[in-house]
């Protein structure tokens, strides 16, 4: 695998089934990047593609740092609605999730890839609601699933508070358990300032999201992701405070809710905003 630097730069993708991995691959690198998290959304295959990756890796010397789930289902219109359909929380989909989780943990060990994370879903304040105690379980047994892959399993930040997160991940207590950080999502979801959560959540951060947005316009609401430093998360003060926690792990820039055409042109602005700043 090779070498990256201290914040390296790198983004979230979304694997297509109908490209090759390493069609995919090289419009990455055609960026200028050199790492990228993989993100599978519920309609990817994944059967017998693990070995393509791979290869696509090797031969580009590119590395892929985590796989991304996305699960069939997921609604991210507005609070009410991610709460209803999004991650682990929906009793009706938890085992069909589950089944799919298992599986990526599987074809990203056979890629070669270290981590999986995905959003889980608004954590209950509540520590005796049912759903808290069933998603503390099913954390729990992806935690061993992923450990017996020789992976950590990260939460993605921002559809709770960060002192519920990280009240959660101390009682779930596995060592293999940890964060995502994305500062755009605590903007998003209203949450809190990112720059406050980081400092809660800074002993659990092995990896981060380079993300910007609005706050919401009104209750229930979910904020306006924007293109790098046009929203309300502070680049230069985001990029400071993961060098004052001593992160020194890939910069992932993510993009979501474009078109191909504005993802590049947003991804490359993006790294030339990133490169006056590391
Ligand atoms: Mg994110």
């Amino acid at each position: 695998m090779p070498t990256l630097k201290p914040l390296e730069l790198g983004c979230i993708f979304w694997a297509q089934n109908n490209k090759s991995a390493l069609e995919q691959i090289q419009a990455l690198k055609a960026l200028g990047l050199h790492c990228a998290q993989l993100g599978c959304s519920g309609e990817y295959r994944i059967e017998g593609k693990a070995s393509e990756w791979k290869a696509a890796c090797e031969a580009e010397n590119f590395t892929l740092l985590a796989v991304v789930a996305a699960y069939d289902g997921e609604d991210y219109a507005d609070i009410p609605t991610v709460e209803r359909t999004v991650g682990f929380i929906p009793p009706a989909t938890r085992e069909v999730r589950e089944a799919r989780t298992l599986a990526l943990s599987d074809f990203a060990r056979d890629i070669g890839i270290p981590v999986f994370a995905c959003h889980v879903g608004f954590v209950p304040h509540d520590k005796s609601n049912e759903n808290y105690i069933a998603v503390q379980a099913m954390v729990r047994r992806i935690c061993d699933h992923c450990a017996g892959n020789g992976q950590f399993f990260h939460l993605e930040t921002g559809q709770e508070p960060a002192e519920v997160l990280l009240d959660f991940l101390t009682d779930t207590a596995k060592p293999n358990l940890a964060i995502n950080f994305d500062p755009a999502n605590m903007i998003l979801y209203g949450t809190s300032d990112p720059v406050d959560a980081m400092e809660v959540l800074k002993g659990h951060i092995r990896s981060v999201h380079v993300k910007d947005g609005e706050w919401p316009a009104g209750p229930g609401q979910l904020g306006a992701e924007k293109p790098l430093g046009q929203g309300s998360v502070g680049m230069p003060r985001y990029i400071a405070k993961l060098k004052e926690i001593g992160y020194s792990g890939p910069l992932v820039i993510e993009r979501e809710g474009t078109t191909p055409e504005v993802w590049t042109e947003n991804i490359q602005g993006a790294i030339a905003l990133l490169n006056t700043l590391v």
